[in-house]
């Protein structure tokens, strides 16, 4: 490889085509499709990618990369965008868009987090990360992985685990071991927070003294918690409490608490 990839971006690029097969069946890109990768690198997924699709948007940070991307692929078909991502707004894509990439390990968190506020116009997220935050994303309660990104995103996606990958496959090889996963926004029908910035509030409060009882970790927000109406232990840790009960913790809150 001619180019030498930067560490502060994150530049692990994937050179296992058994691999980049895998992902292309995972995402199964359809001609219309509107797809959005990030960090298309050195096109190790943008290549097969416009094989399968009319026209594919990509947002790159590095420039010379982009330049290389822009000799490589005609404009017609790769709408690139050089761009921090964490400074994209995605509700210009319009709806039922797709995104996918194999992420920048060290922005993942911000970014999942960045994407969740326009989940209702994706229709699914294909992402390559570091094989441990995806195994905190799927975690359930009360397992040693579940915490706040656990429960944020389970509230707002149904998240699965595609298939791990061996370091091996990258280019340089990441110290650590990275897995695929897909994640697709629940339905709005589904029981949310009535108000979702105060549960972000509680999760957040809950998940920043985990190893407190509940009682004394969400004491400033509220004393009177009717607990038993809640069916949730006083002495629970946030770590055994399931989505659905920070909802109705919130929830509680938000009848109960004039302000917080
Ligand atoms: N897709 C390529 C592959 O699979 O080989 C490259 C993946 S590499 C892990 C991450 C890519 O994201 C790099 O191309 C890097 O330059 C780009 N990147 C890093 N930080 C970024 C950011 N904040 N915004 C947009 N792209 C970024």
């Amino acid at each position: 490889m001619s180019f030498k990839p930067r560490k502060r971006f994150g530049q692990n690029f994937l050179i296992d085509d058994s691999i980049i097969e895998k992902i292309m069946t995972a995402i199964d890109p359809k001609r219309t499709d509107s797809i959005i990768e990030i960090g298309p690198g050195l096109s190790a997924l943008t290549a097969p990618l416009l094989d399968r699709v009319d026209c594919l948007i990509a947002i790159e940070i590095d420039k010379d990369l982009s330049r290389t991307l822009k000799n490589r692929h005609s404009s017609k078909k790769l709408m690139l965008i050089e761009k921090d991502v964490m400074d994209q707004d995605f509700s210009i894509f319009g709806n039922n868009i797709r995104i996918v990439g194999n992420l920048p390990y060290n922005i993942s968190s911000p970014l999942l987090f960045h994407l969740m506020s326009v989940a209702d116009i994706v229709r699914d997220q294909h992402f390559m990360l570091q094989k441990e935050v995806v195994d905190r994303m799927i975690s359930k309660p009360s397992s040693k992985n579940y915490g706040r990104l656990s429960v944020m995103l389970q509230e707002r996606y149904r998240i699965e685990k595609l298939f791990d990958v061996p370091s091996e496959s990258f280019n340089p090889k990441p110290k650590v071991s990275s897995s695929m996963v897909r994640l697709i926004p629940l339905s709005d029908a589904r029981n949310k927070p009535n108000d979702y910035l105060l549960f972000k509030k509680v999760v957040l409060e809950a998940f920043s003294k985990r190893r407190k009882t509940l009682r004394n970790s969400l004491k400033d927000l509220s004393k009177d918690i009717p607990w038993c109406k809640l069916k949730i232990s006083p002495e629970s840790r946030a770590e055994d409490i399931s989505v659905e009960q920070f909802i109705n913790l919130s929830d509680h809150f938000l009848k109960n608490t004039p302000i917080l």
